[in-house]
């Protein structure tokens, strides 16, 4: 496995996202939903770094993609919080192709917030097939699957404490169950 970013670099790029996301809310009370599994990290580092009155929520994208059809996402809302009227602010670990961000945000745009943001660690270049854009993001990275810092293969790896590209050789050796 190559290191992409390390524990350093991370904490660097969160704590400097950390700066613009004060700078854009000042003291107002914010309500931060991530979308689980993979922002679990960054949640937990990002919302240290955020001093204002500061609510958490969680959501669970899933897309099933059937053959070649684009997937239907669908949101696990069982651990959501009220966010009528609510700045909310939107994270999730990669933005890839776009769709789920995009999917939840029209989803929590339904929910009448008074303002809606997103952020994400990881900005995935050259791959976006929807017209939106993170309003925060952590880090541009080359189109190579990473793993790490929350990111999973098949629900491993999230535990990294690093960003780790995976190499042909990680996807042969199978995981003992
Ligand atoms: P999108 O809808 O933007 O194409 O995909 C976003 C989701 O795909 C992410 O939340 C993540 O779960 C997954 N994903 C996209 N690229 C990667 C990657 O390089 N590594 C991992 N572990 N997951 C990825
Ligand atoms: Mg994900």
């Amino acid at each position: 496995m190559k290191i992409l970013l390390t524990e350093k670099e991370l904490d660097d790029g969160v704590a400097a996202m950390a700066q613009q996301i004060a700078h854009a809310y000042g003291d107002k009370p914010l309500t931060v939903i991530a979308i689980m599994t993979g922002s679990l990290i960054l949640l937990a580092d990002l919302i240290r770094y955020l001093e204002m009155p500061l609510r958490v929520g969680l959501i669970q994208a899933s897309s099933y993609r059937g053959g070649t059809t684009s997937g239907q996402l669908t949101i696990n809302e069982t651990m959501q919080l009220d966010i009528k009227d609510r700045d909310v602010l939107i994270i999730d670990d990669i933005f890839d192709t776009g769709k789920t961000l995009r999917e939840v945000m029209l989803r929590m745009a339904e929910l009448k917030p008074k303002s809606l943001r997103s952020a994400v660690l990881l900005n995935k270049q050259g791959k976006q097939e929807v017209s939106m854009q993170p309003d925060f993001v952590a880090f541009n990275i080359p189109d190579e699957f990473v793993v790490g810092y929350g990111l999973d293969y098949q629900d491993h790896y999230r535990n990294l404490p690093y960003l780790a590209c995976l190499e042909p050789q990680d996807l042969q050796s199978p995981f003992p169950l």
